[in-house]
């Protein structure tokens, strides 16, 4: 099993500042609510927005994904966005 990295977003915390999906449209778009949505997640019971980006799906693209979805993390004003590695369990954002 090659690396797998979870995407955690805080939706209902999210205040729409839209600078995750100006550094990452990839995985970040804004949503006519004025919240973002992680492209590709689930929704859990808390309605945070759920999404894995793995080795075996993405390969050599995952490290640009990972970067992508750090820096998104990393711009969000309100600090609504959490990336873990699955391996570890440790929080990197
Ligand atoms: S940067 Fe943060 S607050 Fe702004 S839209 Fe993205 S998740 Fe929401």
């Amino acid at each position: 099993m090659g690396k797998r990295y979870k995407i955690v977003f805080e939706k209902k915390a999210c205040i729409g500042a839209a600078a995750c999906a100006a550094v990452a449209p990839e995985y970040w778009e804004m949503q006519e609510d004025g919240k973002a949505h992680l492209i590709g997640s689930s929704t859990d019971e808390d309605g945070r927005e759920i999404l894995v980006i793995d080795e075996e799906h993405l390969g050599e693209k995952l490290k640009a994904a990972l970067d992508e979805n750090v820096e998104a993390a990393q711009v969000c004003p309100v600090q609504v966005i959490h990336v873990y590695d699955e391996e570890s369990g440790k929080k990197l954002v």
